[in-house]
């Protein structure tokens, strides 16, 4: 579709996969009619009719699912700054949305400065006001960014690169922070041709010399990995995956060859549930070696864009190192859409409103630059903080908890106490990196986990702390603490903690903070303005906690797999040569437990542990049995392991038994008491392998025990 020229026609029929109402339709046709009729006999540097530069827009929103506003938007983007016509009138056509929408496109199109600095300072302004507006605003300018980037080829030299170098430094990573990894990626190939041409044909050209056998080997991998979850019932869908080349051309840079870029050999698993993703990644270990340190749980741990996926790197076919993604198919559609992703599942205003929901509450760079914004500073100071600090080169550390922090390079732990909050930024005495005690100046690094001692009765911030704190985000808030009096200081903690709180709970703050909720809240609580609730949460009169009432979600317990065991030869039963034998569900039996037959009706012998409760020795039924001294078939055994954390710990589960060549069968969760109880089935040679199991989910320092159950 991108090289043949685009008509209305074809972008109805594409819209209308989708988008169905008679009304909705003729709204994004008269959108066209208007637009097609203001832009008549404007062209394009490409020659083309520039009508065709707005359908290409929409046309690319049409594949993230946009809505109707937002595809009407994108085909009249252009009309109020090369047009005849002005935001009221198209208000009065087409509404308050669609204007304002246009509006905002046009604002960030249209910047008259002279200076370099000016322009970008404006640009940013300019794009973060969008943000904060309504996000589709941002995702209309990613688009038509797009379609000028893919036909970036008509403009001179000079402006391409200029262009290239925006998009790479403004309009990527901000695609990045949003999730869209797919329009972010097309971006960046696209800005990398023009930036550095050789370097991207060159990667272009080696990477189709061994196109042919690479893919190849994908395909076999794929039959092979595919078989292995078929036969283990999990439903799933498995898919060859390209490298971005500006991803390669990033790893080349940072030193690495060609032919050690091990992600060049890539497979996606896409499967229903969260708990088959760690089983797919225990199958997959089981077989194929995995490669040491290269395993992370972004589902778990999500990124700060909210990505969620498995990644390991295996050994696989012919000893080739190959890249393994696993996640379920809605943490695909975030993966490869982000925010946007929201359109897909909600129609109308609703998908709207989630993503301006989850890029306010949810995306830790929007409340950094929100908070930047919001500080007074040089337009030029906001700009380099902006840039430098919040959309690149970013460092991420973990809290004790495993949450991620977003933080600039060179961050010190008095950057990562502010970044959590301010009041435990003000009461930091101390700090603690991967378990070692390190002065405040400390440079973190990537994978750090940070612990921040704080003493509640502490006088505040040094000033010292001004020249080692490294993000201005810190700075402006170790300057806030000694600028402000104390009432504000109070409403302004008391408005980030019930905030953080509501987040922690996923509650809409817009929901929380709407007048009639607050009204009833005020009222118990006999407090006077919203301002006076938050300057008591603010000095711990009130606890955020209390204010908002838990109730989490019950989760859905996932059938257990019935999976029968062959035992062929493995047992000997009395002294008869060939009897058929299975293993009894009660207690489930492993080489190595002393066992004991039960000759049933028609169904051959079912084998107990000696100890089973359900077997009454004095049976005349009972017969004798034991284990071959080689058997051959691997069995269940059913855990339950306790632990002391409600942090999700199924990779942890699912690694020791890797780790152990152990293949974990079923997790699925018990119960919630102190920490989260597992009810884990493990598939094992023997009574041995089973204790070395047991021995090492015991060594973890999240789990308190582990029983071996007999039902
Ligand atoms: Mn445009």
């Amino acid at each position: 579709m991108k090289n043949e020229l685009i008509t209305y026609e074809k972008l109805e029929k594409i819209i209308n996969t989708y988008i169905k109402d008679k009304d909705s339709l003729n709204l994004i046709r008269k959108s066209y009619d208007l637009a097609n009729r203001l832009h008549d006999g404007q062209k394009r540097r490409t020659g083309e009719d520039y009508i065709t530069h707005p359908l290409s827009v929409a046309e690319i929103l049409t594949t993230i699912k946009a809505d109707k506003e937002t595809l009407c938007a994108a085909i009249l983007h252009d009309v109020l700054e090369d047009c005849d016509i002005t935001k009221e009138e198209l208000e009065k056509e087409f509404g308050h949305t669609i204007a304002s929408l246009v509006d905002g496109v046009t604002k960030i199109n249209n910047i008259n400065v002279s200076t370099e600095n000016d322009y970008l300072t404006n640009y940013y302004k300019k794009i973060i006001v969008g943000i904060s507006e309504d996000v589709r605003v941002i995702i209309i300018k990613l688009a038509d960014r797009l379609h000028n980037m893919r036909t970036l080829y008509a403009i001179p030299i000079e402006r391409q690169k200029l262009k290239a170098k925006e998009t790479l430094e403004i309009l990527a990573p901000i695609a990045h922070r949003l999730g869209m990894h797919k329009i972010k990626s097309e971006l960046e190939d696209l800005s990398l041709r023009y930036l550095k041409p050789e370097v991207y044909y060159d990667i272009v050209e080696k990477l189709n010399n061994k196109k042919v056998e690479r893919e190849e080997y994908v395909s076999k991998m794929m039959e092979e990995v595919s078989k292995l979850l078929k036969a283990n019932n999990i439903k799933h869908e498995i898919k060859g995956r390209a490298k971005s080349i500006y991803s390669i051309y990033k790893k080349l840079d940072k030193g690495k060859q060609f032919s050690n870029i091990y992600d060049l050999l890539a497979i996606r698993i896409l499967v229903n549930k969260e708990q088959e993703c760690y089983l797919a990644l225990g199958l997959i270990h089981s077989k194929y070696k995995p490669m040491a340190k290269r395993f992370k749980d972004y589902i778990a741990m999500p990124k700060t864009n909210l990505y969620q996926s498995l990644h390991t790197t295996v050994f696989g076919l012919d000893g080739h190192l190959f890249e393994i993604q696993i996640r379920t198919f809605d943490m695909d559609e975030y993966a490869e859409n982000g925010v946007a992703s929201h359109w897909a599942y909600k129609e109308g205003k609703d998908g709207a409103i989630a993503m301006q929901n989850i890029t306010e509450k949810k995306l830790q760079f929007y409340k950094s630059i929100i908070e930047l914004n919001e500080d007074k500073m040089s337009a030029k100071e906001f700009v380099a903080s902006v840039k430098d600090e919040v959309l690149n080169n970013n460092i991420y550390v973990y809290t004790p908890k495993g949450d991620v922090i977003e933080l600039a390079k060179g961050a010190t732990p008095i950057d990562f106490a502010y970044k959590v909050h301010s009041k435990v930024g003000d009461t930091t005495t101390g700090a603690i990196v991967n378990d070692l005690i390190v002065p405040l100046s400390y440079e973190l690094k990537n994978g750090d986990i940070v612990k921040i001692i704080t003493n509640k009765s502490s006088q505040g911030p040094s000033r010292e702390w001004l020249n080692i704190a490294k993000t201005t985000q810190a700075k402006n808030k170790i300057k806030n603490f000694f600028n402000k009096t104390s009432k504000e200081e109070y409403i302004t903690l008391g408005k980030e903690e019930l905030e953080k709180e509501l987040r922690r709970n996923k509650i809409s703050i817009t929901e929380f903070t709407k007048q009639k909720n607050i009204n009833e809240i005020l009222k118990t609580n006999k407090l006077e303005s919203l301002d006076d609730l938050y300057f008591n949460i603010g000095n711990n009169k009130i606890s955020a906690k209390a204010l908002i009432k838990q109730e989490q979600p019950k989760e859905e317990q996932p059938k257990k797999v019935e999976h029968i065991i062959s035992t062929e030869n493995d047992i000997l039963v009395g002294n008869i040569p060939s009897i058929q034998t299975h293993i009894a569900n009660c207690c489930l039996p492993v080489p190595g437990d002393n066992i004991v037959g039960y000759i049933t009706r028609g169904n051959g012998v079912s084998i107990h542990k000696m100890s089973c409760q359900n077997i009454n020795h004095e049976d005349d039924r009972i017969i004798s049995a034991k284990w071959n001294n080689k058997t051959k078939n691997k069995y269940e055994s059913d855990l339950v392991i306790y632990t002391n954390t409600k942090d999700n710990i199924l990779f942890d589960i699912v690694q020791t038994a890797s780790n152990l060549a152990i293949q974990v069968e079923n997790i699925s969760t018990l119960g919630k008491e102190t920490g989260t109880i597992y009810s884990v089935t493990a598939l094992v040679n023997n009574l041995d392998e089973l204790n070395k199991l047991i021995l090492s989910y015991e060594h973890l320092t999240k789990i308190i025990r582990v029983e071996r159950i007999n039902k």
